[in-house]
């Protein structure tokens, strides 16, 4: 089969004192997001499609946040990890879609740089990324935390 398609989703908790990290593009705000690394959901989203669509497991088995080695981890190195993964490597990526799901903060400013940055590091021009708020419903709309998703097809190089 020469096409692999993947779906990845993610969160993590708004907290004071973090750097907010999303899409590799460190967005000045009031909060930052809490994780054993630097808990850039929308990365960890798209990992997780990535290592779907292969069916090489997920960032949990691959990056387990018990281990020291992965505390403070630049999310964008862990994803190079990913795309050189033996099972991921033999694949290129078509396209990637991403969906954070914030109240706080706005992402349309950073839009375009988060889909630069992860073009360049998928060596893939069709990267899109897309956000919503959910009206200030549940926990993203309280401000608690940031969810993201991610789709990504693969094709067999
Ligand atoms: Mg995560």
């Amino acid at each position: 089969m020469s096409f692999r398609i993947g779906q990845g989703f993610d969160v993590h908790r708004l907290v004071e004192g973090r750097k907010c990290i999303l899409c590799g593009i460190e967005i000045p705000h009031r909060r930052g997001l809490l994780g054993h690394s630097d808990a850039d959901a929308a990365v960890h989203a798209l990992m997780d499609a990535i290592l779907g669509a292969a069916a090489a497991g997920d960032i949990g088995q691959l990056f387990p946040d018990k281990d020291p080695e992965w505390k403070g981890a630049d999310s964008m190195e862990l994803l190079a990890k990913v795309l050189a993964h033996p099972q991921v490597a033999p694949y290129r990526v078509v396209n990637a879609d991403i969906t954070i799901i914030a109240q706080e903060p706005k992402i349309a400013p950073h839009r375009e740089a988060m889909q630069e940055r992860l073009a360049n590091a998928l060596d893939c021009e069709a990267v899109s990324v897309k956000a919503t708020t959910t009206e200030k419903l549940g926990f993203t709309g309280r401000g608690e935390g940031i969810a993201a998703s991610a789709v990504v097809l693969l094709e067999k190089r």
